[in-house]
């Protein structure tokens, strides 16, 4: 295939161009006529056109085309385009009828907060999660509340509660977690639909712990899904990015936000999250087949007060959470990570994460390697004990997300650094 000249589009002046003229028009890489089978990765942070009426009109948005690749580039489209499409699920195949359209953003984060400013304003009500994620607490508390945000904080588990809790007319957003941490409590998405839709507010939920594998929000009447894309999507520890998909018209209120704010996702962090998209669906369903067999072993464990995880029968959420989740084949996917309470306090459970060889003490969650964190004195260290009561997690609580290895194993590392937590604390 011939080189394609930089500026093939352009005529030439007559006359030998300088050195350092040639030195910046060298021929670009040739664009391959056939389509690659892995995904290229465009770089390119601007795009030229033909004239300034094509240039108008792309940044106009009457044509197609890209123009700033802050605005917009084929990786972060590629990328969100993709969880669409995971997220829409079958009903993606059946047409156009309630199309899903997505977005991505440098982080979790920048998703959470271009759509809150997106959906919110000044006097604007929400309705949220007390268990909701760290950051998302200090965006609705902190920086929100500065711009005239208002928030109310329940437990959106309880469907009463948010009822309750919603003032029609005011409030905007109830904004909830498909499995909220570390307690795993899942919420009734239809039914908080229905309560969030008849108060004229939208629903939000964070699916990042549920990823599309597990549970697919939109089918169940949620209007945006937002997700950390740097834990399950991502699935290998080596990129931040998130994305949010779901209604159109409200993914493209948070595009602006995006446009406006810059916090679109970069191209070398999109190939990484698209690749790991590729093994989605193996690695969260093998993960949830580990996790259950986990939680299994230790809710019969004498060492071990109480496991969170909605995939045991004893789980408050796990009707709930069997009738809202994807079965998948076994019907074993609950999600991918336990939550586990040895007998005694604090010392107990940092005595327990710290005696743990195979998986890691770390923070994230949702990559191939098995992580714990002792949750009082990593992810809600702000929290002391009675906030902790309050929030319903036990100061020795041990948040484990499952990775890929095999279960015999995970089984043998954990159940050994029990025993080794105990042996060096006797009697606690
Ligand atoms: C990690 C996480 C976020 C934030 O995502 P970042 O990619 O770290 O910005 C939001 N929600 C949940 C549930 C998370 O676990």
């Amino acid at each position: 295939m011939p080189d394609r000249p930089d500026r093939q589009d352009r005529p030439h002046r007559p006359g030998a161009p300088g050195e350092h003229t040639r030195g910046v028009h060298l021929p670009a890489p040739p664009e391959p006529a056939q389509r690659p089978l892995g995904q290229a990765v465009w770089r390119s942070s601007a795009y030229a056109f033909t004239d300034s009426d094509e240039y108008a009109a792309v940044l106009g948005g009457e044509r197609e085309g890209y123009a700033y690749a802050r605005v917009a580039n084929p990786g972060a489209d590629g990328f969100a385009a993709a969880v669409a499409a995971l997220e829409a699920g079958p009903r993606a195949q059946r047409g156009a009828a309630d199309p899903v359209t997505g977005e991505a953003f440098t982080s979790g984060m920048a998703a959470i907060t271009a759509s809150m400013l997106a959906l919110t304003g000044a006097g604007a009500h929400v309705v949220a999660s007390r268990e909701v994620y760290g950051g998302t607490y200090a965006l609705l508390t902190g920086l929100l509340a500065r711009f005239g945000v208002e928030t109310t904080l329940v437990d959106t588990a309880d469907t009463a509660a948010v009822e309750a809790a919603v003032r029609p007319g005011s409030t905007r957003v109830v904004y909830a977690e498909t499995l909220a941490n570390p307690t795993m409590s899942v919420p009734d998405l239809p039914a908080l639909a229905e309560v969030a839709h008849r108060a004229g507010a939208v629903l939000v939920v964070d699916s990042t712990f549920a990823s599309p594998v597990v549970c697919r929000p939109l089918a169940l009447g949620v209007d945006l899904v937002v997700h950390s894309a740097t834990k399950y999507l991502g699935g290998h520890s080596d990129a931040t990015g998130g994305v949010v998909v779901g209604r159109p018209d409200l993914v493209a209120a948070v595009r602006e936000v995006r446009v406006e704010t810059g916090g679109v996702l970069a191209p070398d962090e999109a190939f990484l999250l698209r690749r790991g998209l590729a093994t989605l669906v193996l690695r969260v369903d093998r993960q949830c087949r580990s996790a259950l067999a986990l939680a299994t072993v230790l809710a019969a464990h004498p060492q071990v007060a109480r496991v969170d995880h909605p995939g045991l029968p004893g789980s408050p959420y796990h009707e709930r959470a069997a009738r809202l989740f994807l079965a998948g084949e076994g019907g074993t996917r609950y999600g991918a990570v336990v939550t586990v309470t040895p007998h005694g306090g604090r010392e107990a459970g940092q005595a327990f994460a710290d005696r743990l060889c195979l998986a890691s003490v770390a923070t994230s969650l949702g990559g191939v390697h098995t992580v714990a964190g002792h949750v009082a004195s990593t992810s809600h260290r702000q929290l002391d004990d009675e906030a902790l009561a309050d929030a319903g997690i036990a100061p020795a609580a041990v948040r484990i997300s499952v990775g890929l290895e095999d279960p015999d194993d995970l089984v043998a590392d954990v159940t050994a650094a029990l025993a080794d937590a105990s042996a060096a604390a006797p009697g606690r």
